[in-house]
């Protein structure tokens, strides 16, 4: 049963039936990631609902938890539908440039059309954390820029970020 939570005029934040959610297993693989999900094209919660799907298929990463849905305003060109942002943590034994490739054809399977910086989107999805690792390529920046400073990212990384959430990422203050 969804369940919405008013924070203020811009802010609420849903609970559904896979977000939040804990799941067993991710063992066997050797990494811990935690993935930013976003979008604001469309019914935004239904698609997430089908990437939670979509993801428990692929061998390739298993899925740890989710975290609340928060529904927020856009920053940067404002002129655009709010956000529904929420995280999710994953097991996987890909290496960081092999999981953002993955990422990208993940995007494009739920209807990702790149134009410009910060426009609407159907799917976003974000390498908050990898592991302990600090990675600045060309391509990767992790963690994951200004990751502290957006509430598209804490409110849900917060919903989730309990013990043993923590001790994979140790070096960062989540
Ligand atoms: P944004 O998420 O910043 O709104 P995009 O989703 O269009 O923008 O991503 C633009 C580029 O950001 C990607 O092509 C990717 O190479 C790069 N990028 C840098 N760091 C990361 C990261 N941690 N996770 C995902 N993409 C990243
Ligand atoms: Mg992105």
């Amino acid at each position: 049963m969804p369940l919405r939570r008013v924070l203020d005029e811009k802010h609420s934040i849903s609970i559904d039936r896979y977000f939040p959610k804990t799941l067993q297993g991710g063992g066997g693989y050797r990494y811990r990631v935690l993935l930013g999900v976003g979008g604001n094209i469309g019914d935004v919660k239904r698609r997430m609902n089908h990437l939670w799907f979509y993801i428990r298929r692929l061998s390739l990463m298993k899925i740890v938890r989710s975290g609340v849905i928060l529904r927020n305003p856009p920053f940067g060109y404002t002129e655009q539908h709010d956000f529904e942002n929420t995280v999710i943590e994953i097991a996987t034994s890909l290496e960081p440039r092999a999981l953002l490739r993955l990422i990208w054809r993940i995007e494009k399977r739920f209807g990702r059309r790149r134009s410009f910086a910060n426009a609407p989107r159907t799917l976003d999805l974000d390498i908050l954390f990898f592991e302990k690792r600090s990675i600045r390529s060309k391509e990767l920046t992790i963690p994951h820029p200004h990751w502290n400073e957006r509430i598209s990212v804490t409110i849900p990384l917060g919903s989730l970020a309990h013990k043993s959430t923590r001790r994979h990422y140790e070096n960062f203050d989540i």
